[in-house]
């Protein structure tokens, strides 16, 4: 990726600029920040300038051979090091095509999106001794393009002390021409002995109007809604495209609970046959947050029907709609609704059909609301 792909951070990209246009690159360097700063991103950002053939002022050319085969991933002389679940791999290069399409998804992720990609058990990874003996080979060969062999081992304090002593030698000593980028969220955890054969290359929160013009951009949101967000998730991308992501699930969900409700109330078989086929259409864990929302809707209802409105918890969107709707949820049927939406989630869980249940769901719904 270009620089230009990486949220803020001006001064830094400037200090890395100058370090490859003055050929002061250290051999061995420690980018050190949480990953919502864009620790890697900037890393990646940082290799694409070191190969590019056509280098202007500020920035890698984006369209030369070589940014090409850095943008895919693919470049001949990039290696990756990151962790992994050792019983399904001890070694990167396998799982290789997750880390491509991790990066291509979003290149801001941490650990635990990464966990999640590449193992459904969720398994702790670690960078192991094998992966360093893999390291040493593969820098042992010459560099296929002429020019220098960068190895980036992303979540460096993930290396368990096996594999980072038989490292020890090669960053102090690396063979000519070779690069060690070393990605990591806390030096913390590193051992001693490495940290003191790197530079650190410290990534510092990103500047909240970077952040504030990143969401603009990219997520359509207009100044008030991106300041805001911005405002909240010191520095952290990460945490930014999170709480924007919530925010569409939360529209998503609302949407689906009033479309439910609607046809339901007026018995609209046909409509209610296309809903429970939409959102079987969609993943369990989708299916799942949608009934727990539903749960909360019930929940609020019932305490607008019974107790003072400042008490309830909702946005503004779901109180005009509880203006309405709220009196539909009564004591005659509350407890229906519950158990229904309850034991919806739990056979959800079990793996029921979607389809069957989610059609189901309507007629019970149908019912219900009728009853109030
Ligand atoms: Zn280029």
């Amino acid at each position: 990726m270009q620089f230009s792909a990486v949220v803020g951070q001006e001064e830094l990209k400037k200090h890395l600029v100058s370090e490859v246009r003055n050929e002061k690159i250290s051999h061995a360097q420690l980018f050190l920040g949480k990953p919502g700063y864009g620790t890697l991103p900037i890393a990646l950002a940082f290799v694409q300038f070191l190969f590019c053939e056509d280098k202007k002022e500020n920035d890698s050319c984006g369209v030369c051979a070589s940014c090409r085969k850095v943008q895919k991933l693919q470049h001949p002389d990039l290696h990756f090091s990151f962790p992994t679940v050792q019983t399904i791999s001890k070694l990167s290069d396998p799982i290789l095509p997750e880390w491509r399409e991790q990066i291509g998804e979003n290149p801001y992720f941490n650990l635990n999106a990464w966990i999640k990609k590449i193992d459904v058990k969720e398994r702790k990874p670690i960078i192991g001794k094998d992966e360093s003996q893999e390291i040493i080979k593969k820098l042992s060969l010459r560099a296929f393009e002429g020019g220098y062999k960068v190895m980036l081992i992303w979540m460096a304090e993930e290396m368990n002390t096996a594999c980072a002593n038989k490292l020890l030698k090669i960053i102090e000593e690396p063979p000519a021409k070779t690069l060690f980028l070393l990605v990591s969220e806390s030096q913390e955890y590193m051992l001693q002995t490495i940290l003191s054969r790197t530079q650190k290359v410290i990534v510092p929160r990103v500047h909240m109007s970077d952040i504030s013009a990143f969401l603009k951009e990219n997520h359509q949101m207009n100044n008030d809604a991106s300041d805001s967000v911005a405002a909240r998730v010191d520095g952290d991308v990460l945490e930014a495209l999170e709480m924007v992501g919530d925010q569409v699930e939360h529209d998503e969900n609302h949407g689906l609970f009033v479309q439910l409700m609607r046809v339901c109330y007026k018995k609209n078989v046909l409509d209610m046959m296309q809903w429970a086929e939409s959102i079987a259409a969609t993943s369990k864990e989708h299916q799942k947050v949608f009934l727990r929302y539903a749960l909360h809707m019930f929940r609020q209802s019932m305490l607008r029907n019974y107790t003072e409105d400042h008490l309830t918890r909702v946005s503004a969107d779901e109180d005009k709609f509880l203006e309405n709707f709220a009196r539909f949820i009564t004591g005659n049927n509350i407890m229906d609704f519950m158990e229904l939406f309850n034991k919806s989630f739990y056979q959800i869980e079990r793996n029921a059909n979607g389809k069957i249940l989610f059609t189901n769901l309507c007629f019970q719904v149908m019912r219900f609301i009728h009853a109030a």
